[in-house]
């Protein structure tokens, strides 16, 4: 029996990978292959650690769903030969990464941590290295030859979030990412404190991906005074499935007439209405105000607790199945890897 832990680091780009040029200060990709030479206190886990660089390395916001694509099938081919993934990424669309990842990978046993910083690893006061190193240590820690999170999570600034409950909440803070509507699986301090109650441990079934995401998606935000124009302008989008509905407070939107009319309209369409709330914290819950009842009568599905980015993933995933409109709206209600809480 093998007593190394293999971890496998995919850089797909970012800030975390930038190293400063001694000589001229400027900022350059790292090099992946030499990584222990850069980071040498990762020597001394004793890991055998093995990374693939993208080319040319992306920073997130020109993440598609075609990365998210790559990123499953480098895992499904290296899936036997490491314990675990680590997964360096812009921490601007993180979140939806990881919330895409989380579908993606079905019956997944073993981890895989997105992970990046603020400040580049080049630099003195980076996070980026404390965040690399801990993501390390999450990804190869086992229990009785099991992975201890077996899940794809996002750890930033000294703690492990389940990513798809996950978002960016600040542009400049370290602790750059929240998950308000579930607990944190650790905490990095003298130690790594797992919430093991929080982790959730699948099936002994096969490790498989799916990658069929269908894109044809949109998210109507709500304001006070949007127009009917925006909203049944929308709603027409040539080839649209499915619109994330972002509404008020607990899953509300205004009474008007004409705009449960054209959200009616187009559920008979066959388009899928799903009411995500505009809040980070709290659920969707239609038919507790009278400015919801509307929207429960006419078919919109609710989303929960589920937050924007794992709503938008979730989607493309389900639509991807090409699932009876019945169905779908089951799955959508349904917590597939944790994402929301059903009571
Ligand atoms: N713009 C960068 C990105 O998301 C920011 C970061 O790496 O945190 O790729």
């Amino acid at each position: 029996m093998k007593n190394k832990a293999e971890i496998l680091v995919i850089y797909t780009g970012g800030t975390i990978g930038m190293v400063e040029d001694p000589e001229t200060g400027t900022l350059n990709p790292f090099n992946f292959q030499h990584l222990t030479a850069q980071i040498p206190e990762i020597k001394k886990f004793g890991f055998r650690i093995e990374s693939i660089s993208f080319d040319p390395v992306i920073d997130s916001s020109n993440i598609h769903p075609d990365v998210w694509v790559r990123l499953a099938t480098i895992i499904e081919e290296q899936y036997e030969n490491y314990d675990g993934f680590v997964i360096l990424h812009g921490s601007d669309t993180m979140a939806y990464t990881a919330s895409a990842l989380s579908f993606m990978l079905e019956n997944l046993s073993k981890p895989v941590i997105l992970t990046g910083s603020q400040l580049p690893l080049g630099m003195i006061r980076t996070d980026g290295k404390e965040n690399f190193i801990t993501s390390l240590e999450i990804a190869a820690a086992k229990k009785d030859g099991k992975a201890l999170v077996p899940e794809v999570c996002i750890f930033f600034e000294f703690q492990l979030y389940r990513g798809n409950r996950t978002h960016k909440y600040n542009a400049e803070h370290f602790e750059a990412f929240r998950s308000v509507n579930y607990p944190i699986l650790a905490k990095a301090g003298v130690e790594i404190k797992y919430d093991f109650s929080a982790i959730h441990y699948s099936s002994n079934q096969e490790f498989r991906i799916f990658t069929e995401l269908d894109i044809n998606i949109a998210v109507l935000k709500l304001f006070p005074g949007i127009s009917q124009q925006v909203v049944s302008s929308t709603l027409s989008i040539p080839g649209i499935k499915a619109i994330i509905l972002e509404t008020f407070g607990s899953g509300n939107a205004p009474s008007d007439v004409w705009f449960i009319n054209e959200l009616e309209a187009a559920i008979r369409r066959g388009i899928i209405v799903y009411n995500v709330t505009q809040c980070r914290g709290g659920s969707v819950n239609m038919g507790r105000y009278e400015t919801s009842i509307g929207l429960q009568s006419i078919g919109v599905v609710s989303g929960h607790d589920i937050t924007i980015e794992s709503a938008l993933t979730k989607m493309m995933y389900l639509l991807g199945h090409n699932y009876s409109p019945r169905i779908l709206k089951k799955y959508l209600e349904t917590s597939l890897r944790g994402e929301i809480t059903v009571i």
